[in-house]
């Protein structure tokens, strides 16, 4: 395998094609936005530069990991001969279905198609190609070039050599995958999401603020960023989706989303995207302040 192509050069499709270009991938960057593809362009050069600066790498791979990266408007064009394509496009079923049947039908026949989708069955998509014991989930966590895991999912009609392709393919990025069973949420988002819930329910009940619950779980149980900064950073409205399809797919009260989630995705305040969550955010400054509506 040597030729990648990505799907979506948002937030994910960026850094999966920063990763890549970086251990020596050619990569084909795709986009319906050609403001998404100069913006992704630019941000993989941010990050590049500021692993050099670390000493992280060399000058000489970013520069290489810059020429191996090309950007496509064009499906059909940009996935060409890709052994593997990785879609990382908006999180909406339909949009991901209608791309895997046009993936299916210009991809080259051994090309593996895998989904970064953070809760939407690979066995649904995998069921309107050709070749769903080619279609795997590859759930890279966020930001790529940083995080370690990547959580490896396993539709209902995955091949065994598809799922070890993409467990090796992972190793050679220098991270270390996981392999799991197609059920809502997989892993990550099935233990995640509950707890981001019962953070929020915690605030919603007035149980503690925003502050004091975030304090608990970062120094009393080892975790980097309390739940709520951690919803804001990954957007109420995706931490929403997420809990829909859980609540959907077991049918069980327990992932209900709380009416304080719902409402704020309402109103527009998706955490850090729109500058305003259980924080706010303001270009620029990176200190933690609480929303003003959430200060007692
Ligand atoms: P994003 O909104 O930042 O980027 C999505 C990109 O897809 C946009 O640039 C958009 O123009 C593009 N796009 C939309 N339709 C397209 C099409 N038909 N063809 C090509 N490109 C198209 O989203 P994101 O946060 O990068 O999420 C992408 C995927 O990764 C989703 O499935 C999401 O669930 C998953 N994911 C996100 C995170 C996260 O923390 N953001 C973490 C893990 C997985």
């Amino acid at each position: 395998m040597n030729h990648i192509a990505v799907i979506g050069s948002g937030t994910m499709g960026n850094g999966i094609a920063h990763v890549f270009a970086q251990y020596g991938f050619r990569v084909s960057l795709i986009d319906i936005s050609e403001e998404a593809l100069k913006k992704a362009l630019a941000t993989i050069e941010k990050n590049l530069n500021r692993q050099v600066e670390k000493g992280t790498i060399a000058a000489e791979t970013k520069q290489q990991a810059l020429a191996n990266i090309q950007t496509f408007t064009s499906l059909k064009e940009g996935i060409g001969q890709a052994d593997l394509v990785v879609e990382a496009a908006t999180e909406n079923v339909d949009l991901k279905l209608k791309i895997f049947k046009e993936m299916d039908e210009v991809a080259k026949a051994s090309a593996i198609l895998a989904t970064n989708t953070s809760s939407i069955s690979i066995t649904k998509i995998a069921s309107v190609t050709k070749r769903p014991q080619q279609v795997i989930g590859m759930h890279f966590m966020n930001p790529v070039p940083v995080m370690k895991l990547v959580e490896v999912i396993r539709g209902y009609a995955t091949s065994d050599e598809t799922t070890k392709a993409t467990m090796e393919l992972s190793k050679k990025l220098e991270k270390i995958p996981v392999e799991v069973n197609d059920y809502p949420g997989f892993v990550a988002n099935r233990i995640l999401m509950p707890m981001i819930n019962e953070a929020i329910y915690s605030l919603y009940e007035g149980v503690a603020g925003v502050h004091e619950i975030d304090t608990v779980m970062k120094l009393g149980m080892a975790h980097p960023m309390g739940p709520l900064q951690l919803a804001d950073f990954i957007g109420l409205d995706v931490c929403l989706s997420i809990l829909r399809v859980l609540h959907d797919g077991f049918g069980n009260p327990k992932y209900a989303p709380c009416p304080l989630l719902v409402n704020m995705v309402q109103a527009g305040h998706k955490g850090v995207k729109s500058g305003n969550g259980f924080y706010q955010y303001k270009a620029g400054s990176k200190d933690l302040v609480v929303a003003s509506r959430f200060n007692k």
